[in-house]
């Protein structure tokens, strides 16, 4: 499927950062419309429609193979947070056990980053994901993660070798 299929199919639009694609850009210009990979190929992705989207050039270079719908929100001062995928990598096969996977400065960006990781660990690897925050009057408010004891092990797909955090 080529990029300018996708963009007469969903619109003349950067899936990535929901920026206008100009259709006349230059063959070189980093705003001409790409074909990119919603699963990255390097994760399991097909070539199938359902999993290309339009992105800019420079979107779809900056993002690499990353998961985007996997990373925590920039706009959150969290004072540590893990790597998503790594973490629901090493949780989902393992039901009942637990993990801090981010630590906040006050309680209700706790309660927000706890549903946030719940529903992108559901989308991912559905299946009865609960986080809690742990608060303590001394320093942050811990996020933790996990699946019930009785839940059915889950599998994340491949891992990729130097993902950031
Ligand atoms: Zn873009």
């Amino acid at each position: 499927m080529q990029a300018a299929a996708i963009a007469e199919r969903d619109g003349w639009w950067c899936w990535l950062c929901g920026g206008a694609v100009d259709p006349h850009a230059p063959k070189d210009s980093a705003v001409r419309g790409t074909v990119d990979h919603l699963v990255p190929r390097s994760r399991g992705g097909g070539n199938e429609p359902g999993n290309l989207r339009l992105a800019h050039k420079r979107c779809n270079v900056q993002r690499g193979s990353h998961l985007p719908e996997l990373q925590w929100p920039r706009e959150w001062p969290m004072l540590m947070t893990v790597h998503v995928w790594t973490a629901l990598a090493r949780l989902a096969p393992r039901p009942g056990t637990a993990e801090v996977v981010a630590l906040a400065p006050l309680g209700d960006l706790a309660d927000d980053a706890a549903a946030w990781v719940v529903e992108r660990a559901e989308a991912f690897v559905p299946g009865g994901w609960e986080a809690w925050t742990a608060p303590d009057p001394a320093g942050p408010v811990a996020v933790w993660l996990r699946r019930p004891a009785d839940a059915a092990p889950g599998v994340t797909g491949r891992p990729k070798v130097g993902d950031p955090g």
